[in-house]
């Protein structure tokens, strides 16, 4: 058939091998059967969803750093009380277990799906939650990962975190998912993994078992029934990549010795020994409303105090970059919510907080410098969502005054980008922040699978604000970072280097990639990848440029 499939590439990687598709989710019968006993119905019905939260927990247990907290989230929403009551009020209302649970979760998950954003890319948990607990009840096997008994390339219409968590790199070559977007689970989750994987991916179900295909995680391309040409391809850049990647150690720089700190991206404690195995130098981002995604009401200083600690402590005198709290839009904090607004991304945000509750900021810094003097820790302190050199300059001057010496802001909103040069008068340092930065720039939700393309870190007028914003930091002789996804990208990382960007920071999975690209270059040859990258009109030109640039 030999057919090609495209989709977005979300995890690096290439692999061929045959395919086997995800276990297919309970059906409910088309009869419904009557119910004799309601109150005993209502009972089978939360047992059953109190055992999914259970089995859910043992996963959390047993996997580690994001994966496991995605699964002790889902875990929460399954021992939900109100869904329970919900389902409780079916079951009582004559509707079997197996039929309230599923109609219970299908209400919930359009509300989320209405959200949209963030929420609507949760939905996916839910129906993992809905197709466990139905199985239970209808007395049939749970869905799940398949275990053929040979290496296989995983397909899905979309994987839920409880099966991606669990997944053994070694017998799961790829991933391909038919739905899902940059920040999916199965996105998030594969990275962490390092296994190859394209989402959003047109098709990809009706692909039959057995079916060989050729996976390209980096370019989100699927061959589906590839010559053996391209499936030896596939396996010749499997072992490449992975004769590369255990070859680069140590702290990043170029080939000719130019250094470049490679960071890593972290979300709590967890995450801290990934970090390390992957010999991160320090950590570049802490994203401190991770910690909290789950609180309804505000931490105390005490236990923020002793979770900044576990974190600043487990990195062992490295720098840590603490990100103040980002909360709104994707991630809302319940404690720090404020009224519906029209438009959450564009709304009272990270920073912009900051002028409705001023306590929250005040008790974060506290809590950071007790955690720093308590560890003796190398921290340095950014605010989210930043846009004017005020702004930076007030939250460099609150930082001080908690003792914190080292401040600095993200650049992540084009105005920043644009008064680079005088936001970082205001700072000790800047971080650029990809994610928004491009969401701001194109007026795309970086959550939109269909608007990929503009969100794409290689587009030239992202390049051109991170341009700007290197050269405003190489002028003041002042550290610039990246900690958006841009960072991850092994030949975007050479040229982020080129233009004088000092540190990178990423998730730890990808640090091992950049460091071999890195090491492949002298910095003469990022530079001419940085130049090259600046004059081209497409991301695809771009890349291309700053591909023959840095090998020419
Ligand atoms: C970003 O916006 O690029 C960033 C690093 O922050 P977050 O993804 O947490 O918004
Ligand atoms: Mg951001």
């Amino acid at each position: 058939m030999n057919k090609d499939l495209r989709g977005l590439g979300v995890s690096a990687g290439s692999a061929a091998g045959p395919a086997v598709r995800l276990g297919t989710p309970p059906k409910l019968p088309d009869v419904v059967p009557a119910v004799a006993d309601t109150g005993a119905e209502a009972d089978r019905a939360v047992a059953a969803l109190e055992a999914v939260g259970d089995f859910l927990r043992r996963r959390s247990a047993a996997a580690t750093g994001q994966a496991a907290d995605v699964l002790a989230a889902e875990a929460m929403m399954a021992r939900d009380p109100v869904l329970a009551t919900k389902v409780r009020d079916l079951a009582r209302g004559g509707r079997p277990a197996a039929w309230a649970v599923s109609e219970a979760l299908a209400s919930y998950r359009e509300l989320l799906t209405s959200a949209g954003g963030y929420l609507a890319e949760r939905a996916a948990d839910l129906d993992d939650i809905a197709d466990r607990a139905v199985a239970l009840l209808l007395g049939e096997p749970m869905p799940g990962i398949p275990a053929p008994g040979h290496p296989f390339v995983l397909l899905a219409t979309e994987l839920a975190p409880a099966d991606t968590a669990t997944l053994d790199p070694a017998a799961v070559l790829a991933i391909v998912t038919e739905r899902g977007g940059l920040t999916s689970h199965t996105a998030i989750l594969a990275k962490t993994l390092g296994i190859p994987a394209v989402v959003s991916c047109p098709g990809i179900v009706a692909v039959p078992d057995g079916t060989v295909v050729a996976v390209d995680g980096s370019a989100g391309t699927v061959v589906v029934e590839p010559a053996p040409e391209q499936v030896e391809q596939a396996a010749r850049r499997r072992a490449e990549r992975a004769e590369r990647l255990a070859a680069a150690h140590g702290p990043g720089r170029t080939r000719d010795g130019h250094l470049v700190k490679l960071l890593a991206n972290v979300g709590g404690p967890a995450d801290v020994a990934a970090a390390i195995a992957a010999e991160a130098e320090g950590i570049g981002l802490l994203r401190t409303e991770f910690l909290f995604l789950d609180r309804h009401d505000e931490p105390s200083g005490e236990e923020q105090r002793a979770t900044y600690a576990e974190i600043l402590g487990g990195m062992g005198g490295r720098k840590v970059v603490v990100r103040t709290l980002d909360a709104g839009a994707d991630k809302p904090l319940a404690f720090a919510s404020q009224e519906a607004e029209p438009n959450p991304a564009l709304g009272i945000r990270g920073l912009r907080l900051d002028g409705l509750l001023p306590a929250l900021l005040d008790a974060q810094l506290e809590a950071l410098a007790h955690a720093a003097k308590d560890t003796g820790a190398d921290v340095w302190v950014m605010a989210p969502m930043v846009s004017t050199p005020a702004e930076a300059a007030a939250f460099a001057a609150r930082v001080r005054e908690h003792g914190l010496p080292v401040a600095g802001v993200m650049i992540e909103v084009p105005a920043a980008a644009l008064c680079a040069a005088r936001i970082i008068e205001q700072a000790d340092f800047v971080s650029i922040g990809t994610n928004d930065l491009s969401q701001y720039t194109f007026a795309a939700d970086r959550q939109a699978g269909a608007l990929a393309p503009l969100l794409d870190p290689w587009q030239p007028a992202l390049l051109q604000l991170m341009a700007m914003t290197a050269t405003a930091g190489r002028a003041a002789g002042k550290p610039v970072s990246v900690c958006g996804e841009a960072a991850s990208d092994p030949l975007l990382a050479t040229v982020l280097a080129g233009l004088g960007v000092t540190s990178l920071s990423m998730a730890p999975p990808a640090l091992a990639e950049v460091r071999a690209a890195l090491a492949e270059r002298t910095l003469a040859e990022c530079e001419a990848a940085a130049a090259a990258a600046l004059t081209a009109t497409t991301p695809a030109a771009a890349r291309a440029a700053a591909r023959a640039a840095a090998e020419s």
